[in-house]
């Protein structure tokens, strides 16, 4: 059985703002702009689209406050901006973080009022403003997913999915990339990986998923070792792992997650790990769970991918940085609840249990 749905007109490659700007000229008159703290200064993304809009004639703001794994608040704080600036789209810049933010304000523009659980709810009353994305990691995918991830009134992470999310005009120039700083490209990089081999053990894969999760890790495998090893990244390693991260978002965008990036999200929570490192720590796991679970499916993979497990295991080791993280028995006990009834493990192939994610966290961190 085949299930596919991804309505976003995708841009990449080298200027490809520029080239097909004209396409903005569909989405109104006025935009906020969503950015995170500084980079899209630095790399370049933020001047090109003010540059354009100022030569299409369409006006614009600036809301700079997103910051890493956004706060649904601050993301209501900026609705309201947009919403007092009558725009009629939003443009979000950035890594995950302000694209998943520009998402959840477009929604927010056009229901200001909402509260945070009429947001998680879904009981949004008007269609969200239209989306444009303009992504500068090659990590996340959030470019051509329906996801949204935000961190809620309490601190947690949840991930929220919806097609009225699915940016109407994304752009992947992977020249923005290049500023990155190694260890974000190794833990954006792994997050590719995540995705894509999360997707393909998920029960929601099929064919589809499956083709773009082992075209992902393909593409991603060499550029990424080189990065490992600490090599200079061309343009063309850079457009590589950009496009991987793009197959990564489409296999998810079918199937979700499994179990290593919801754990990931509380070390992100707790211990401010950057999100591609803290999902791929438990990705080992993972992929020895399903070679005893299903020896069959999980050869397969490998041979599909033409790249073997020693390799695999040898390069999530290269990007891994060190963890200088200790659970205490209390604490394990605290925070096992919150896996029990969860989408991500409950539709990992075969069948996790919170228990078992315990003894992986004890393993690692007791
Ligand atoms: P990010 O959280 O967006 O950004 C991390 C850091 O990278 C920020 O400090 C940012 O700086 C900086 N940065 C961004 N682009 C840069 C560049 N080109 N050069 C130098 N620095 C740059 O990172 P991310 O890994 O892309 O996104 C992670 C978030 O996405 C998490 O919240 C995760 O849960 C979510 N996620 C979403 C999906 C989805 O489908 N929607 C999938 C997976 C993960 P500035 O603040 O200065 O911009
Ligand atoms: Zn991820």
């Amino acid at each position: 059985m085949l299930h596919y749905y991804m309505p976003t007109q995708l841009y990449s490659g080298l200027h490809c703002l520029d080239r097909h700007k004209a396409d903005l000229l569909q989405m109104g008159k006025r935009c906020l702009i969503i950015t995170g703290e500084s980079s899209s200064r630095r790399n370049g993304s933020l001047n090109d689209v003010t540059t354009v809009l100022e030569e299409l004639g369409i006006a614009y703001t600036v809301y700079d406050q997103i910051r890493r794994n956004p706060l649904l608040a601050i993301c209501m704080d900026a609705g309201w901006k947009a919403h007092e600036f009558s725009a009629d789209f939003i443009i979000g810049i950035g890594g995950g973080s302000p694209l998943d933010a520009a998402k959840a304000i477009a929604v927010l523009a056009a229901n200001p009022d909402l509260s945070e659980a009429e947001f998680y709810a879904k009981d949004w009353n008007h269609k969200p403003l239209p989306i444009v994305l303009v992504g500068t990691t090659s990590g996340t995918g959030s470019e051509v997913t329906k996801v949204s991830v935000l961190t809620d009134s309490k601190g947690r992470k949840h991930s929220i999915h919806d097609p009225q999310l699915f940016a109407k005009l994304a752009f992947g120039d992977p020249a923005y990339t290049s500023t990155m700083p190694l260890p974000m490209t190794l833990s954006t990089g792994i997050d590719v990986l995540a995705h894509c081999a999360e997707s393909y053990f998920n029960k929601k894969a099929d064919e589809i998923s499956r083709g773009f999760s082992i075209r992902g890790i393909q593409l991603l495998y060499r550029p990424l070792k080189k990065a490992a090893a600490g090599e200079e990244l061309t343009y063309e390693d850079r457009e590589q792992l950009y496009e991987a991260s793009i197959l990564g978002g489409l296999a998810i965008n079918t199937t979700g997650t499994c179990f290593p990036h919801n754990v990931g999200y509380y070390l992100t929570e707790r211990y401010r790990v950057p999100h591609g490192t803290a999902c791929a720590v438990f990705e080992m796991d993972l992929l020895d769970y399903e070679m005893e679970s299903d020896p069959e499916y999980t050869n397969t993979f490998y041979k599909n991918l033409g790249i073997d497990r020693d390799a695999i295991y040898e390069l999530i080791g290269q990007c891994l940085p060190p963890l200088d993280i200790r659970f205490t028995e209390e604490e394990l006990a605290e925070i096992l609840p919150r896996w029990e009834n969860n989408n991500s493990v409950k539709n990992t192939r075969g069948t996790v249990t919170c228990e078992q994610i315990g003894e992986i966290l004890r393993d690692r961190f007791l």
